[in-house]
């Protein structure tokens, strides 16, 4: 693990420390952000074998079961409409689904007429997804030209945030798709009803209610997104951003009791009335 004192989008050594000696997965770090471009991250790298560590076997099944196996009719749904907006901007060719899973958006893609590759670094989801008839590749995201392909549309559903360096890895994504081919980003964001009531609530309980804020700062995620900060650096790797999505999480995904399903959902409704959705994709064009 290395500490970083730079910002990973702007190079600034400016930063404020938001929340002090965050604890998650066994690992501890100050969620930081930049004071010249904002964006917020957490102060360290992991190396690779912290990275495999903190997504072995049991991220896919226990920490995120639900959301990885039990919802897959709920996500399969959600990927058909993502399918729509695809198709909004790209005749049906060849189509890469980043940090592929098990395989849902795969199987959706091959059933809308897209030619479907997949790549996932888990073993176990990628196998998964084989077992299905679909063409994952199991491997991790770096030298992605070595597939000597090139695509129409690249997706990274949930994914570029949990890389360690995600303007690296848009970089990379840039240099596989066609010209004029499309990339359609997707993360949670901070500018959010959610991220900021829940930042509201441990700011005023001067950092004593702090649950609901740490909940969206995982070690998992190495970037903490606003929809600016994940254009700026969409851009900076080389595209062109055409539109913003916001949607919300939708409650079969969140597990929770009674009453906190019923603040979930509450706060929900509210951040579509003010456009303040939890999730935000960004449809991009290669320059
Ligand atoms: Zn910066």
């Amino acid at each position: 693990m290395k500490k970083i004192c730079f910002c990973k989008s702007c190079n600034s050594n400016s930063l404020k420390i938001i929340a002090k000696d965050v604890f998650s997965f066994g690992f501890t770090f100050d969620i930081v952000q930049c004071e010249k471009c904002k964006l917020r991250f957490r102060n360290i790298e992991l190396d690779l074998e912290e990275t495999q560590k903190i997504y072995s076997d049991n991220y896919f099944l226990v920490e995120q079961k639900d959301y990885f196996f039990n919802q897959a009719d709920f996500k399969k749904k959600v990927f058909e409409e993502r399918m729509k907006l695809v198709q909004k901007y790209s005749q049906k060719g060849d189509l890469l689904d980043l940090g592929s899973a098990v395989g849902v958006f795969l199987e959706v893609a091959k059933n809308f007429g897209w030619n479907e590759t997949g790549i996932e670094i888990s073993s176990l989801a990628s196998a998964e997804a084989k077992n299905k008839g679909l063409n994952s590749l199991n491997r991790d995201f770096k030298n992605l030209d070595q597939l000597e392909k090139i695509f129409d549309v690249i997706t990274l559903w949930d994914v570029v945030d949990h890389s360690e360096k995600p303007l690296e890895l848009l970089k990379e994504v840039r240099k596989i798709v066609k010209p004029n081919g499309y990339i359609f980003v997707e993360t949670t964001v901070i500018d959010s009803l959610m991220f900021q009531g829940a930042e509201m609530l441990y700011d005023f309980s001067g950092n004593l209610i702090k649950k609901p804020f740490l909940k969206g700062y995982p070690v998992h995620h190495s970037n903490y997104y606003s929809e600016n900060s994940l254009r700026n650096d969409i851009e900076k790797a080389g595209f062109e951003v055409k539109e913003s999505v916001r949607e919300t999480f939708g409650n079969q995904i969140f597990a929770g009791n009674v009453f906190s399903k019923f603040l979930f959902k509450t706060v929900e409704a509210f951040s579509k009335i003010f456009h303040k959705e939890i999730v935000c994709i960004l449809v991009a064009r290669a320059k």
